[in-house]
């Protein structure tokens, strides 16, 4: 038996919207990961089911190992197809937000989304939700977006609709969001769901290999230079940064999606408790956190570099060179020293 965690009003409310409209957009966030496509997707499809006619958009381009992913080749970017998407957003009669916050996480899409007439629900995981959307289903304790639109269809009593391929497209968000259930996925029915999921014909196994034994030789080539060259270690306080520029992302032939990952790979060595990776993306520096433990990423991302997130799991961005980024990093990494200690400590003491 799965909980009915979603308050029965704002299931009423999204099938509401849902029964009174023919024509939906779903959009999601800037470099869609495998739950901002599998939720989107798994939405897509079943609102096809009820006979809807839905579009998916997404802001930037996304993964190529995400391609067999059914509908998948539907998606329009708005970076490439900005005039089709426009439109579309313009005349929908309903917009899914989902797996985002707030609006500038659709970076130029937002202005377009805000000013259209349709109403908006929005579908999230992320704190701090927003409030551009007319319905607002927030839930940060979920594990993932993909997660929560399976819960969404079942209470909308569409269980027994629900196809292989959005259960497939669910499993994707739901194993991508808890890196392969290794991370936040400690909730029992979480077990519950993906049961359900296989018992709709998904291939868990084969999923799983689609999406991690599918990447380029690029990317593996550029994991191994920068773990061999890039890798710098803070080990007073279990710490470590990896840094890539511009010129060497160009040399590994860089591609959406190519660095998906890497920011977790020092947590694996013993007592490492909070990592960074800096990707240079124009002129600005991006910045990915990740720790363990009570080590807050969240708020030093959020405090000195414009960013936000999960307690172990953030991100930010400073219009400044990488030289200048990683000063402010090595200047503020002190802040976490408390926190970095206890579970370092705890790490060493295994
Ligand atoms: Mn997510």
């Amino acid at each position: 038996m799965i909980s009915k965690i979603i308050k029965e009003d704002l299931i009423q409310a999204t099938k509401d919207e849902i029964e009174s409209v023919n024509d939906i957009v779903i959009v999601s966030h800037i470099s869609p990961d495998g739950d901002a496509i599998g939720s989107s997707l798994a939405l897509a499809n079943f609102l096809n089911t009820l006979e809807k006619n839905v579009t998916v958009i997404v802001p930037t381009a996304y993964p190529d190992y995400f391609r067999w992913m059914p509908g998948a080749t539907d998606i329009l970017v708005y970076a490439d197809q900005k005039e089709q998407s426009d439109e579309k957003i313009k005349n929908t009669e309903l917009i899914f937000a989902l797996d985002f916050n707030v609006l500038k996480r659709i970076g130029d899409m937002a202005f377009v989304v805000a000013d259209a007439a349709a109403k908006k629900i929005l579908v999230d995981h992320h704190i701090e939700p927003g409030n551009f959307a007319n319905v607002v289903i927030s839930y940060p304790e979920m594990t993932s977006t993909a997660e929560m639109v399976f819960r969404l269809i079942c209470r909308m009593g569409y269980f027994t609709e629900m196809t292989k391929e959005c259960a497939e497209c669910i499993f994707v968000g739901l194993m991508t969001d808890t890196g392969s259930f290794s991370f936040n996925s400690n909730q029992s029915e979480v077990y519950s769901i993906v049961s359900e999921l296989i018992k709709k014909g998904v291939d868990k196994d084969e999923v799983h290999r689609r999406v991690y034994d599918n990447y380029s030789e690029n990317r593996f080539r550029l994991l191994g230079y920068m773990l061999s060259n890039k890798l710098k270690m803070y080990p007073e306080y279990g710490a470590a940064l990896m840094c890539l520029t511009k010129e060497e992302l160009d040399r590994f032939n860089y591609q959406p999606g190519d660095i998906e990952g890497f920011v977790n790979m020092p947590l694996s060595i013993k007592g490492v408790v909070f990592t960074a990776l800096f990707k240079e993306d124009g002129e600005k520096i991006r910045m990915s956190f990740r720790s363990q433990g009570n080590v807050p990423v969240n708020e030093f991302a959020s405090e000195y570099f414009t960013g936000g997130g999960h307690k172990n799991a953030a991100g930010g961005q400073l219009f400044v060179s990488m030289e200048e980024a990683v000063r402010v990093f090595e200047e503020k990494l002190p802040t976490l020293e408390q926190y970095m200690k206890v579970e370092h400590d705890r790490q060493m003491s295994i």
